[in-house]
């Protein structure tokens, strides 16, 4: 869409900012913001699974089935089913009340909690939307704060399969807010 990705290098893992449509992605791994029904719903959640097929949402029922709803701030991973991405992990972030009720600890824990999911599965390459910042009105300045700090937190604590990571923001602004967050995160 005429913006060149944001790169830099995390302890020998790649991160980028793209803008994009996160269903297009051939990561190992796109991240769903989900509700915790995992039931399918609206933005980037209804897009991932009318792209992905019935597969994704089967997957999601006998989860749901076997271990009740998913609260905020955890992450569960299914099959890809039709996407390019071979999985799903499916987080939930939290929905904004004003900042003061734990939402940055929660959004913190959906991007903890999905790179040790991808880690723990031994995948190589995440893509991330950004969560909660749609229907759940997370604001995106903040957010993107907290998504890159986080990530990089992560990948600088330890060694994993993970080699790359991508935010792929949907909309100019939200592209264009994470692109300047991560100057503010690594300090350069
Ligand atoms: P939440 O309920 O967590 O706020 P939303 O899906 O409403 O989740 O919005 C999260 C972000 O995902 C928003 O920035 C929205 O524009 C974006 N989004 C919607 N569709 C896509 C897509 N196909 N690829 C990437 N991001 C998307």
């Amino acid at each position: 869409m005429g913006n060149s990705p944001v790169q830099i290098k995390v302890n020998g893992t790649r991160l980028s900012i793209i803008q994009g449509d996160i269903t297009r992605q051939a990561t190992d791994a796109i991240v769903n913001a989900a509700n915790s029904g995992l039931m399918g719903g609206g933005g980037v959640d209804g897009a991932i699974h009318r792209a992905g097929g019935p597969a994704i949402l089967e997957e999601c029922k006998q989860i749901v089935a076997r271990q009740g709803r998913l609260p905020a701030g955890k992450a569960v991973i299914t099959t890809g089913g039709n996407l390019p991405a071979k999985h799903v992990i499916h987080t939930v972030g939290p929905i904004w009340h004003g900042g003061d009720k734990g939402e940055a600890e929660l959004l913190r824990s959906a991007y903890r909690e999905s790179l040790g999911l991808a880690a723990e599965n031994n995948l190589t390459s995440v893509s991330f939307p950004s969560i909660s910042t749609g229907a759940y009105g997370y604001p995106v300045e903040q957010a993107a704060k907290v998504a890159l700090s986080t990530a990089i937190t992560f990948l600088r604590e330890k060694v994993t399969s993970i080699k790359e990571v991508v935010f792929v923001l949907f909309d100019l602004r939200t592209y264009e807010t994470y692109s300047a967050a991560i100057h503010e995160v690594t300090g350069e």
